[in-house]
């Protein structure tokens, strides 16, 4: 799909987490994407083009086609974006972006099992994914979310994965709390997860990672020199 300039109007804003909060932002006009994609926005935070843009995972599924197209965001300490995102932004304002953009989507068709690891915000193509194929009925094996933050409080869409985890046929969620002292699900980091689970490597699986530097650089490092998965087995998409 070819990107281009859209402008919107927040039409929402609600918090998901202690520093984390969902954006609605409504299109003038239907935007076509694929789930999975982001789209830049052109923020004023800067006199110079290129400083202003930051771009954002779509957290919706592209079903329906619709104007409304939700963001999950989290505010970073000294963030520039963030900064005006959290302190300027309210619903009415108005956000420029371009979009979509991305090659971070699901296999066409989906022929092995997925493992969607992320932390914090890194969920927000993940549930676009999902939803996609819930919403297009598409044929898939088992998808197993493995999400990772810090604390309880700031686990994202928590009770929508619980949900589906009872109604949608071979989805699993998992969770690990790194800081959580009273937690008696997986304490540690997203990594303790899939070493334990997909450990006997095999060549119907892919995994897809999102999120930060760190979480991604040593799950890619894991998967592919420690575990043995091949390279075109792990996917990704870097937030920074
Ligand atoms: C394809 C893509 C999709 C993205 N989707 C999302 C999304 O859906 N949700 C979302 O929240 N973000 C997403 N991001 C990140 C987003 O684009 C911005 O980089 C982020 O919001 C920070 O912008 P900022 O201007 O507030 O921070 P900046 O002013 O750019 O940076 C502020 C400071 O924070 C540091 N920093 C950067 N990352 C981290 C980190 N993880 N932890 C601690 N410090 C850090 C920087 O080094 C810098 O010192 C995405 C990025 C990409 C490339």
């Amino acid at each position: 799909m070819p990107w281009k300039w859209y402008d919107s109007t927040v039409k929402k804003i609600e918090d998901a987490s202690p520093n984390t909060k969902r954006f609605w932002l409504k299109v003038e006009e239907p935007l076509p994407f694929t789930a999975g994609q982001f789209v830049t926005m052109d923020l004023p935070i800067s006199e110079k083009r290129l400083k202003r843009w930051r771009s954002y995972s779509i957290a919706n599924a592209p079903e329906p086609e619709g104007q409304l197209l939700e963001f999950c965001i989290v505010q970073l300490e000294g963030g520039a974006a963030t900064r005006y995102l959290f302190e300027e932004v309210e619903e009415g304002s108005n956000i420029r972006f371009k979009g979509p953009s991305g090659t971070f989507v699901l296999p066409q068709p989906i022929e092995k099992d997925l493992v969607l690891i992320c932390t914090g915000t890194g969920v927000a193509p993940f549930r676009s994914m999902i939803h996609h194929i819930r919403e297009a009925g598409l044929a898939h094996r088992n998808i197993h979310l493995i999400f990772g933050t810090r604390y309880a409080d700031s686990i994202l869409y928590r009770h929508e994965f619980e949900a589906l985890e009872q109604t949608m046929p071979n989805f699993k969620y998992s969770i690990a709390l790194s800081r959580e002292e009273n937690w008696e699900g997986y304490r540690g980091y997203v990594h303790q997860i899939y070493q334990e689970h997909y450990s006997e490597v095999r060549p119907d699986v892919d995994f897809y990672l999102c999120g930060w530097s760190n979480m991604i650089d040593e799950a890619v490092a894991k998967l592919i020199l420690e575990m043995g998965y091949n390279k075109s087995q792990v996917h990704y998409e870097l937030y920074g």
